[in-house]
């Protein structure tokens, strides 16, 4: 078992990666575009605060464990985790002061559950997940996903911190909607804007477990200073995270509102259907979101992660500057560089 974290370039099949993040001893491996794990099981997932939320998905799965069980253990770090403004507790609130999350799960049955706009809950995941398994529906949104919320015993917290409170109000003073690209991704932030004023980016997970079944999820507080009510793809099937056990998975991050037009993470499952490998999947599914909005796409971020049925997993960006986290029986701390468009 290796501990040691790795950055391994993606975009070349030799030669030094320039991938470099904070507090890490990077060693560079050159590896293809799409990668095939050695062996069941394996959990890929969206951005560096991935590395962490796979290692506890990986307690699960290497103790045989189910695939939806790791999903839901592996996000709810990022969840919990008040540093990591784009997910969860801590989250940037939306342009009213309000923390809103959105979150998903699907798994190998084709089972799902989502909540949206879901306020003072630590683990949107997880009610995800009791909406899935308790209810006969896919998605509460808003009040009604906080009243079943309660009912199931989840308590209320307060979401907002001081420094996302500090953040808001700062950006109260010009009031300007504007997502920054790879706010997640310090190493290429392009903003150096006080207070992450414009962060946004998900953390989108997908897991194969030991007995090749597959499950996902994806969770978030969604765009920073979003209008109230505002709903991005995350907790949409099909767009930010879709599962077919028969074929694979797929999940977004980025600016929901074109995952959304394009049916994103289902469209990825689909073309891996049609014999696309991951990586090429995810990048067809790009190049339709670049292709109907050129100019907009020339300003935005959006990414996929996808992993089929054999382990194989891939990844495509409109910019550069995604990273997703890959954990295996061979190494539980990669952190890979996407391949983009720009
Ligand atoms: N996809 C998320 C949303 O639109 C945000 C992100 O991943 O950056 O709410």
């Amino acid at each position: 078992m290796y501990t040691r974290r790795k950055f391994i370039n993606t975009s070349v099949l030799t030669g030094a990666s320039l991938f470099i993040a904070a507090n890490s001893v990077a060693e560079v491996i050159s590896v293809k575009s799409d990668h095939s794990s050695e062996s069941k099981p394996v959990v890929i997932s969206t951005w560096d605060f991935g590395i962490a939320a796979n290692m506890a998905a990986w307690e699960v799965l290497n103790n045989n464990g189910r695939a939806l069980d790791a999903v839901e253990k592996g996000v709810r770090v990022p969840e919990a985790d008040p540093k990591n403004q784009s997910v969860g507790f801590g989250g940037l609130p939306d342009r009213d002061g309000k923390v809103t999350l959105d979150a998903c799960i699907m798994d190998e049955f084709g089972n799902c559950g989502s909540v949206a706009g879901l306020e003072q809950i630590l683990h949107p995941v997880s009610v995800a997940r009791k909406v899935m398994e308790k209810t006969p529906h896919v998605m509460l949104v808003g009040d009604g996903a906080l009243q079943f919320a309660l009912e199931q015993g989840f308590k209320k917290v307060k979401l907002l911190t001081s420094e996302s409170e500090k953040a808001w109000k700062a950006w109260l003073k010009k009031a300007e909607y504007k997502p920054i690209i790879n706010s997640e991704n310090k190493s290429f932030r392009p903003d150096k804007l006080p207070g992450n004023q414009y962060n946004h980016d998900t953390i989108g997970m997908l897991a194969l477990d030991s007995f090749g079944n597959l499950s996902g999820a994806c969770t978030t507080s969604g765009m920073a200073y979003k209008m109230h009510g505002r709903v991005g793809d995350s907790p949409i099937i099909g767009a930010g995270l879709y599962i077919d056990n028969e074929i694979g998975g797929a999940t977004a991050t980025g600016v929901g509102e074109e995952v959304i037009r394009n049916v994103g993470s289902f469209l990825v499952v689909e073309l891996m259907r049609n014999g696309y490998s991951p990586a090429d999947a995810c990048k067809e599914a790009v190049m339709r979101i670049i292709k109907k909005k050129p100019e907009n796409a020339k300003h935005i971020q959006v990414s996929f992660i996808a992993l089929n049925k054999k382990g194989e997993y891939g990844s495509y960006a409109i910019q550069k500057g995604f990273s997703f986290a890959v954990c295996n029986a061979e190494n539980q701390e990669l952190l890979l560089k996407g391949n983009s468009y720009y």
